[in-house]
């Protein structure tokens, strides 16, 4: 609704100066017309005037629709820096963020995928055992599932 302010504005600018000119101008018409004395310098002080006054107005609506337009323009200008922004945060902490010092190394932190090499670091460190709930089979602390009916540790 409220898009493109700036060009309607000056948009409404040109016909609010248009407007006005032709307004003084039939104003002036009016006057020589009466044939009043002094109507001739009445008209054109009212012709010039008209224009003059209808010219500021245009001058200054045109100028606040200029900067609406130039408003709307920032604000996809600041929409541009804040992507900018925020991909360069991304790529500084694809980076590790160390690089400037002030962010704390992060202590590493395990994979808990459960892999092959994980089972065989459990079992080379400390073998335990734990009986099936099921079946009452003894497995490896490094199986997490029943070697015998296949039940979860
Ligand atoms: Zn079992």
């Amino acid at each position: 609704m409220f898009e493109n302010v700036g060009s309607k504005v000056k948009a409404l600018a040109m016909a609010v100066c248009v407007l006005g000119i032709i307004g003084s101008i039939i104003g002036a018409i009016i006057i020589w017309a009466s044939g009043l004395r002094g109507a001739f310098l009445r008209g054109l002080l009212t012709l010039a005037l008209g224009c003059f006054g209808s010219w500021l107005g245009t001058l200054v609506t045109y100028a606040i629709g200029q900067a609406a337009e130039s408003a709307e323009t920032n604000e996809g200008r600041i929409k541009t820096l804040q992507d900018k922004i925020d991909q360069l945060q991304q790529s500084l902490k694809n980076s590790g963020g160390n690089a400037a010092g002030n962010t704390p190394a992060a202590p590493p932190i395990a994979p808990r995928t459960g892999g092959r090499s994980d089972l065989h670091a459990a079992v080379s460190k400390n073998e335990k055992w734990w009986t099936c709930q099921k079946c009452g089979h003894t497995n490896k602390s490094s199986q997490l599932y029943c070697e015998e009916c296949g039940t979860y540790k």
